[in-house]
């Protein structure tokens, strides 16, 4: 695990983006998603490990519906200190758009049997292409899974586990991304009824 892909991908005097450094861990992990309006529109979904934040680029978003398999490209660790990072990057840099966090928590690594475990244990298991972990956050929570697919190396699958934080609903993150899951019921539901009146 390392940064050198990170910084070589970018030109510090030209981004706000943080340089960053290799850091210890404290007792928490976190996690953090970040809403990345580049040439294309994705969600960067980052899971602090041994210092660096181990990283995806899923195009659809999160979805806490299990039956979404959320396509997610693993992309290069980048440094703790972008978790929070938000802002534009100018056009000609990599990355070039606008960033806002979606999200932001902690998370705990978990075995198949959904047990807590070590980072040791989880960094054989991101290894070998299957990790499970339980996301405390504000959007989301409850367990997950990203599964490594053999067609190449860097696409990957996320999954929510069934518990009681997933839904049968559709689920589409660019619903929770100004908005409070408040707002956006009501929101929803003032243009259901509109629908109804017109049919
Ligand atoms: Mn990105």
């Amino acid at each position: 695990m390392s940064l050198s892909k990170y910084k070589e991908k970018r030109h510090f005097t030209d981004t706000p983006e943080p340089e960053g450094k290799q850091t210890k861990s404290g007792t928490k992990l976190i996690f953090t998603i970040q809403r990345h309006h580049a040439s294309h529109l994705h969600y960067d979904f980052r899971l602090e490990l041994n210092g660096v934040l181990k990283s995806w680029a899923v195009p659809k978003g999160p979805s806490l519906n299990p039956k979404d398999k959320r396509l997610a490209m693993m992309v290069e660790d980048h440094p703790k200190d972008y978790a929070t990072f938000e802002g534009d990057i100018p056009a000609g840099n990599y990355g070039a758009g606008h960033v806002d966090v979606w999200d932001y928590g902690t998370y705990e690594p978990i075995n198949e049997e959904g047990e807590v475990i070590g980072t040791t244990e989880f960094a054989k298991n991101l290894k070998a292409g299957s990790i499970k972990f339980r996301m405390k956050g504000k959007k989301l929570k409850g367990d997950f899974a990203l599964v490594h697919m053999k067609k190449d190396e860097k696409t990957w699958l996320l999954i929510k586990h069934r518990d009681k934080y997933a839904t049968d609903e559709d689920y589409n993150s660019e619903d929770y991304a100004k908005k409070s899951s408040l707002a956006y019921t009501a929101e929803r539901n003032a243009k259901k009824k509109v629908v109804k009146k017109k049919q």
